[in-house]
Parts: structure tokens; sequence; C-alpha cells
């Protein structure tokens, strides 16, 4: 199945969640990038109201993230601004909590790996012991300097039970334009369920600059391949219209199936 919704519901109101359904979405991922803006009860009644709504929650954490940062004061406030997003994600029902991991900065990368794998374990026994059911998603990222291509996600994932979020944008990016998107179901298909984002993109040579409007054609593409290999996936659209670009890619999946 694939589900489609936006970054962001456009104001922190119970009402932003009834509009995504009312333009017959099913997901949105709550931003708390800058900041969490929430508060528990605030989002225990949203929980609630999505009993009716049904929509599938996730959580993009704080952008201010480096678990690899050789300074250990950072890596411990990194890790309290994801379990903060851990924490409200929880009441909120929110499942897939997305960050970017960290730079690999003067580390190999083999270094960074291991670096972050053993903080991702150590969140995970917080949120264990917290009894928070929610699911670290580290994110593909759009830049090389930046930890996070496909293929040390999914080593992650296996090895310490996380999951990953796919940005097919900023595969993209990372890659200069060379995306090859059989390489990426191949790679993705035995995963279950994927949490993904997309949208337009403009890179440099060193990888991601912005994010742009969702062209049709590329929404195609990659629906096409989602398709064809019949990927069970959540895609969160974070173009600069997110909403108008989740309806667009909505009404271009009813056609094409
Ligand atoms: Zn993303």
């Amino acid at each position: 199945m694939i589900r489609i919704g936006p970054a962001g519901t456009g104001g922190s109101s119970p009402e932003g969640f009834r509009l995504i359904k009312d333009y017959k979405l099913d997901a949105v991922e709550v931003e708390f990038t800058y900041n969490v803006w929430m508060k528990k009860d605030e989002a225990e009644k949203i929980k609630e109201m999505n009993k009716r709504l049904k929509l599938g929650l996730s959580i993009h954490a704080s952008y201010f993230i480096n678990l690899n940062s050789a300074e250990r004061p950072k890596v411990h406030a990194s890790k309290n601004r994801i379990l903060k997003s851990c924490e409200i994600g929880h009441y909120l029902g929110a499942k897939y909590i997305v960050f970017h991991a960290g730079f690999y900065q003067k580390d190999t990368k083999e270094q960074t790996y291991e670096n972050i794998k053993k903080e991702i374990l150590e969140l995970q026994k917080t949120i264990k012991k917290n009894k928070w059911n929610v699911v670290l998603s580290p994110e593909t990222t759009g830049k090389a300097s930046q930890f996070g291509d496909l293929d040390e996600l999914i080593k992650l994932k296996k090895e310490t039970g996380c999951h990953l979020c796919v940005d097919f944008a900023h595969l993209k990016a990372r890659y200069n334009g060379k995306i090859d998107y059989d390489e990426i179901m191949k790679k993705i298909k035995p995963l279950g369920h994927i949490h993904a984002h997309f949208s337009g993109i403009e890179w440099t040579a060193k990888g991601e600059r912005r994010h742009l409007i969702t062209e049709k054609k590329d929404i195609k593409e990659l629906l096409g391949y989602l398709l064809k290999y019949k990927i069970d996936i959540t895609i969160i659209n974070e173009s600069p219209d997110p909403l108008g670009d989740s309806v667009k890619t909505k009404r271009i999946l009813e056609k094409l199936k």
C-alpha cells in the first residue's frame, strides 16, 4: 500500500490534522525540527481524535543533531533532543521518529558508523525503559559529508533494530542526480513497511541545496517504481508546498493504479 501525506500540518491546532483528512490524505509528519512545540496534553488530545481520522503519524525531530560530534556535550544535547521528540511522539501515537543522525567530520565512514550505532543503542535503552511506543528512524541524507547513505542505514537497521527514513530527493542530491531506482527498490523491498520523504530538489557538487516543488514527471517516475516492486510505503512530501504536492501525488497515484 502507498500512503501519502505532508510534512507539517500547517498549524499546531487539531484543525490542521482534520484538514489533512479532508484532503483525503493518509499521513502527516509533525515537524519538531526547530522545537518541540507540542505539550503532552495536546498530543494526547490529538491521539484521541486520530482514532477517527486514522492518519499515519510520524515526527521529524530537531535539525540540530550530531551523534558523531567529537564534543561529548553536543552528543548529549543531540540525544536529549531526539528523546524529547520520542516522548511527545509516544503521547501523540506517532511511530517513526525521523532525524539526520550526524556528520563524518574527521572520522572515517566506519568509525562514524560505530559511534552512531553505539548512541542509537543507548537511545533505544531509554525508549524501552520509558515504554515509549516509537521507532528511531535515521534518514538518508543529501550531502556526502553527512552520515546516512542507504547502505549505512540498512546495516544500522539490521544491527540495532531501528528503522530508517528513505528520502528519495536526498539520495538524488547525494549522488548528483544519478539515482538508480531499480537498485534502491531491490534494497528496500525486503525491509517491510518503508517510511519515506519526497520532493523536488536542487543540488550542487556538494549535494543538497534546497527542496523544490515536486514535478509531475518525478512523482510519476517514483510511483511507477513503487508499484512495479509493490513497495509498502508512506511518502511524506517535504516540498515548499507539502500539502498541495501531497494532493497532486495522490491524484497521480489514483490514475496510475
Ligand atoms: Zn527528508
